[in-house]
């Protein structure tokens, strides 16, 4: 690296650093200044950060401390006990990686969490992105992850035109060259907050900025431009039908979902295969998935809607009355709330609920 880019890169650290030390967000994973940091607090919050705002978090980081405040008592726990304080969060595989790693680090890393990030990412759940989180937050290791903030800021402050994904490969390289061998942590934390506080998507407040005067995208007037974004691509909507079935005893037909797939291990209520073609239910051929016993099914009026990652889901509830049970497990509807049912599921039970409240009114 020349003079003049070594210059940029200690200027751009100290103001940086300047900034994050008066400016810096509290949150309960976050060490206060001078004390250091708690390695498993860092490493919970940032599972739970993968596809949560910080906002929601916070309730449930604190939850889980309390509920185990060490690695050796998480991993002590149970799936299900994590599933249930897991509830709401969505994305269950978080939850059970969490408890697969616990698990692996009390039996190989002496219940502590490894600083170094190869060693991190033979861990479940731990990606390229939070290897480096903890390495850095939690251990000061020189390493700065890589995430949409720290895209944002970077292709401002360099006016890189490049859009994504292909631009955060150029914003890594250039990453790369710029972390600082002393406070790395903070470095990344600053980063993170700035992205996040004022280098904002929409309207990043740049008459705020630290960085203004190194900031290429801001000179140009462009700021707000980038990133470019990645082309759109539509998701495909899948279809299928949960099966509201309910005994003599007023109880519900729940079942544990299969171990392997979308929600796996979760309690569900018992549904057909999501498939890509609304015929399937409208010819009703997928009743012949339903579990047996129930000679007459009523459809509600309206779908349940609900997006995955990778798709949007319409489900059709049919009502039925059983009290054959083969697979599954009877529930009181006071019970239903004792279960770890994912969010999808859980809009399925209100809108049966409300369904049946509202019948009940009108008889
Ligand atoms: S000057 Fe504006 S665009 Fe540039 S880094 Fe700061 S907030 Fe972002």
């Amino acid at each position: 690296m020349n003079s003049e880019k070594n210059l940029q890169k200690d200027l751009l650290e100290s103001l940086l650093l300047k900034w994050y030390d008066t400016y810096q967000r509290q949150f309960p994973w976050r060490a206060r200044p001078g004390i250091s940091p708690n390695p498993y607090h860092v490493w919970l919050s940032e599972i739970m950060l993968q596809q949560t705002t910080t906002g929601v978090v916070e309730d449930y980081f604190t939850r889980f401390i309390s509920l185990w405040p060490t690695i050796q008592s998480l991993s002590k726990a149970t799936l299900d006990e994590i599933f249930h304080a897991w509830q709401g969060l969505g994305y269950y595989n978080r939850a059970r990686n969490l408890h697969r790693c616990a698990q692996i680090l009390v039996q190989n890393f002496n219940g502590d969490m490894p600083q170094k990030e190869e060693e991190l990412l033979t861990l479940p759940g731990v990606g390229p992105y939070t290897a480096a989180a903890i390495a850095a937050i939690g251990f000061n290791q020189p390493t700065v992850p890589v995430d949409g903030n720290v895209v944002r800021v970077f292709s401002r402050l360099l006016a890189i035109k490049t859009p994504l994904p292909t631009l955060k490969k150029e914003i890594e390289k250039f990453v790369s060259c710029v972390i600082p061998s002393k406070r790395s942590g903070d470095f990344a934390q600053g980063l993170m907050d700035l992205g996040a506080t004022i280098c904002r998507p929409h309207l990043p407040a740049c008459e705020m900025c630290p960085l203004q005067g190194l900031c290429k995208g801001f000179r140009k007037g462009i700021a707000k431009k980038l990133p470019f974004p990645a082309p759109k691509e539509t998701k495909p909507r899948r279809y299928g039908i949960v099966f509201w079935i309910e005994n003599d005893r007023g109880e519900i037909l729940i079942e544990k979902r299969p171990n392997k797939g979308l929600l796996a291990g979760l309690m569900g209520i018992p549904t057909t295969e999501w498939k890509e073609s609304p015929r399937d239910i409208e010819d009703h051929t997928m009743l012949l998935q339903a579990p047996k016993g129930v000679h007459k099914w009523e459809f509600l009026p309206l779908p349940i809607l609900h997006t995955f990652t990778h798709f949007h889901l319409e489900l059709r509830i049919a009502k039925g009355h059983t009290n054959l049970l083969g697979k599954g497990v009877w529930s009181s509807l006071d019970h239903l709330n004792t279960y770890a049912f994912p969010s999808v599921m859980k809009k399925v039970i209100r809108y049966a609920t409300q369904a049946q409240s509202l019948k009940n009114k009108a008889a």
